[in-house]
């Protein structure tokens, strides 16, 4: 499987934390301080309780496969051929199954809808990107 090289956006600091974390070997997603709704992507005000602000919580990193699609064919100009095939999965982490977080497949295992998977990061140049292994 190939990986896709499109760099986080860091344009501001709403999702560094989330990077931040992939880093350091961590999957963490944003929760109401208040109920513990958790909420990805961040939302900048909080649908409810508004008056509060978000906080950045630690998950275990299991999760379950929502959906996926794998890439055969880049269309994207000037894109590696080496980043492809990839595997993009919307999972949904095992603490907060409300929300579905993209990311990648690693490895060539074959992905089916309700398979458990584990947070393995992908080191992709600078950064780093969310991915996941069969657990
Ligand atoms: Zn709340």
């Amino acid at each position: 499987m190939g990986v896709p090289n499109f760099p986080p956006r860091l344009d501001t600091d709403l999702c560094k934390p989330f990077y931040e974390g992939l880093a350091a070997g961590e999957l963490r997603i944003t929760a109401c301080p208040e109920c513990g709704t958790f909420y990805w992507y961040p939302p900048e005000v909080l649908p409810c309780h508004p008056e509060s602000h978000a906080v950045w919580k630690p998950l275990s990193g299991e999760g379950t496969i929502y959906s996926f699609t794998t890439v055969e064919r880049s269309l994207l100009p000037g894109a590696d051929p080496a980043s492809v095939p990839h595997t993009i999965l919307l999972v949904e982490p095992a603490e907060a199954p409300q929300t579905r977080i993209i990311s990648l497949l690693v490895g060539d295992a074959e992905p089916v809808c309700g398979m458990r998977v584990k947070l393995s990061p992908i080191a992709a140049g600078e950064h780093v990107l969310p991915g996941f292994v069969p657990a």
